[in-house]
This record gives C-alpha cells, structure tokens and sequence, in this order.
C-alpha cells in the first residue's frame, strides 16, 4: 500500500507538513484552553465537555473548529450571545504556531521517520511550557500533573524517541534524561534553600504595643488611617506565611498570651495549636514585629525544572537555569524602571523557566553543544 510507505509520504511538500503541524496544535491549543481553566482549580480536563460557562451550551464537535470557531461567532456564544475570552483564541493560534515552529525548526523531509517524532516529542514539551506559563501567571502555581507527568512522560518519550537527546541508543537516552531529572530538581532545590538563605526575611517592625486586627478579608493597625492590607496582597502561594511573636492574642472565644502566630492561607498556628483560618471569623495581635518569609520561587518550580531535564537532559538544565535568571532580572529591574512594580512584589519564576526552555530548543542547544565542546563562548 502506497500509503504505508514512508517514500510517498516524503514526496509531500514541505509546507503539507507545516500546515498539518498548524492545525493540530490549534486543536491541541483547544484542549490547553481546558487544561488552563481545569487544572489550577482540580476539575476533570474530560468531563464534562467544554460548554458556554453561562448557558452550558456545548457547541456541537463539527462546528467546534479551533480558530474559525471563534472568530466566526466573534467571540460570542452562538446559543446566548455571552462574550467568550480572547485567552481561548489567543492560546489556539500560538499553540498551531509553536507546533508549526517546532516543525520548522526539527522537521527534515530526508529524514522524515524519526524528524516527525522528534517533532511531535518537543510539541508535547512545548504544550506542557504554554499551560505551566499561563496557570503560573494566573494562579503563581504549577499544577502536579504538568510538572510530575512532565517528568514521567519525558522519561519514558527519551526511550521511545532517543534521538530527542542526539543519541540513537535508548538506554544512552534514558540515562540523559534522568540526569536531567535530578540534576534540575537537585539544583534548582538548591537554589530555592540558598535563596531562602540570600533573601532571607521581610522584618515588618511596628510600634510597642502595636495591635493588628485580622479581619476575614486582610489586616488593618488600629489607631493607624492605613486602609486595610487584603490578604491576597500578602498570599500568593499555599506556602506563604506571616510570623509574628505575640504578646497577646484575642480570638472571639480565647486569648493567648506570648506565644508564636503563624498565618498561612489554610493554616493558623497559635503555639502549638493548629486550626483552619476560615472557621476563626477575627484575630487581634499585638505584637511588635511582622515577619514575612520571602520566596523568590515555590517548589512548584523544583518540579518543573525536573520536568524540563527529562526532555532537555543536564545540558538543557544548566542552560535553562542560567538564562531564566538572565531573563528574570532584566525584566524585574526594567519593571521596576518603569515603576511598575515595588522591589518586594513578585512575578512568578516559572514562565522565565519555560522561556528558556524554547530558547533551548530554538538555537541555545546548538550553541550549548558547541560550547561544552569547544569551551569557546561564540561560535
Ligand atoms: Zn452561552
């Protein structure tokens, strides 16, 4: 049969296969789109099927064209006329073009077999970066199943395309990748403590008998006119906390008297006594001083860059973490410049991680292989 053999299909143009790589990832890019919305808030990404969040109209599949869908409804729902979010046909275009760049980039019509698996094999790596960068830029968390399935399936994808990691050996593979694996969680962890270290601590120090009124929705200092410190200004992450050594503690039904107060948004520690903020209706504190720990990335990051060594190897590691740190500091100070932001606020690490992983794949993996060969810097 002509269609099974590989000839017929190399005779295809060049830009048959582009195009193929463009329609598939807007299709992938729809589902994203789901994983996007699903994943932070632990919802099934299969059921139920994507529908109209205000009517639950679900558009039949064969008019559920990514792209043309949208744009044809013009961003409205086609039963109750709600406006549908850009993010829906913003993320299918990208997704069809990082398919197609992908195909660009590791595509060879002399090598069709093993350049269309490594194509698709980076595709899989390049949906997982978009849905990571977009839920961390939302939520300021990377989902389990992107990170730790990122690790598992760059895993098993070096065994079954080696040549993702310029090698034909799948063991040589295997071995690449989980160097990959460890080296990136290994130092990124490491980064993380020495950071915690580097950065220490936010002292917040207040007036003797300061009394600090914690009401459902944030803090305010009484006797002060500062508006109230919402908590989402203070918590980003399930991890993030506030300390405080208290000479007194005034709950609705006790008190405590010098002791420690940990505030975490699931988590309130009175001592050595836990229980959950959202049962306690206000707190006061009096205290002197407020330490916020300062974290410059979550353990959400560790995973990731695990995940990105599965597929890049330890090369990809070491150049990944060298240039998000690049990246992270130039756009931190030209923030900061352009007075966008305050030293102390924060953008979430994992979109730079993910920036210089596309990096890698588009050029900085040439120049890392001839600089670890050559030691020269430039070509
Ligand atoms: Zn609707």
């Amino acid at each position: 049969m002509a269609a099974f053999d590989l000839s017929t299909w190399t005779r295809l143009p060049w830009e048959f296969w582009a195009l193929l790589f463009f329609i598939f990832g807007s299709m992938v890019g729809s589902f994203l789109n789901v994983c996007i919305y699903r994943l932070p808030r632990d919802l099934s990404v299969v059921h139920p099927p994507s529908h109209c969040p205000h009517c639950s109209y679900q558009i039949p599949f064969y008019l559920n064209i990514p792209i043309l869908t949208w744009l044809m409804l013009g961003g409205k729902c086609a039963n109750c006329g709600a406006r549908i979010s850009p993010q829906y046909l913003i993320v299918e275009t990208l997704t069809g073009l990082m398919f197609l760049g992908t195909w660009a980039r590791f595509g060879d019509l002399d090598n069709l077999g093993s350049s269309l698996l490594v194509t698709l094999v980076f595709c899989i790596l390049m949906a997982g970066l978009l849905v990571a960068t977009w839920v961390d830029f939302e939520h300021y968390i990377i989902p389990d199943s992107i990170t730790l399935g990122g690790i598992v399936a760059g895993f098993f994808l070096s065994f079954a395309v080696p040549q993702v990691h310029f090698t034909d050996g799948r063991i040589e593979a295997l071995k690449d990748s989980l160097i990959g694996i460890v080296f990136g969680w290994g130092l990124l962890y490491a980064v993380l403590r020495l950071g915690k270290m580097a950065f220490g601590q936010k002292r917040i120090r207040l007036p003797e008998g300061t009394r600090l009124h914690f009401s459902e929705t944030g803090i305010t200092q009484s006797g002060s006119d500062e508006p109230e410190t919402p908590y989402q200004d203070l918590f980003f992450r399930e991890s993030d906390k506030l300390r405080m050594k208290a000479r007194t503690v005034e709950l609705p039904d006790r008190c405590f008297f010098e002791t420690e107060v940990v505030l975490q948004p699931t988590l309130l520690k009175i001592g050595n006594e836990e229980m959950d903020p959202s049962t306690v209706p206000s707190m006061e504190v009096v205290t002197e001083e407020v330490i916020q720990p300062q974290e410059a990335m979550g353990f959400g990051d560790v995973k990731f860059m695990g995940a990105i060594g599965a597929f890049l190897g330890w090369k990809g590691v070491l150049f990944c973490i060298t240039v998000s740190s690049v990246l992270g500091s130039i756009v931190g100070i030209l923030l900061i410049l352009i007075r966008r932001r305050e030293w102390s606020s924060r953008i979430p690490f994992g979109p730079y991680i993910a920036a210089a992983a596309v990096l890698f794949l588009f050029g900085g993996r040439a120049w890392a292989e001839n600089w670890f060969r050559t030691g020269q810097l430039l070509p």
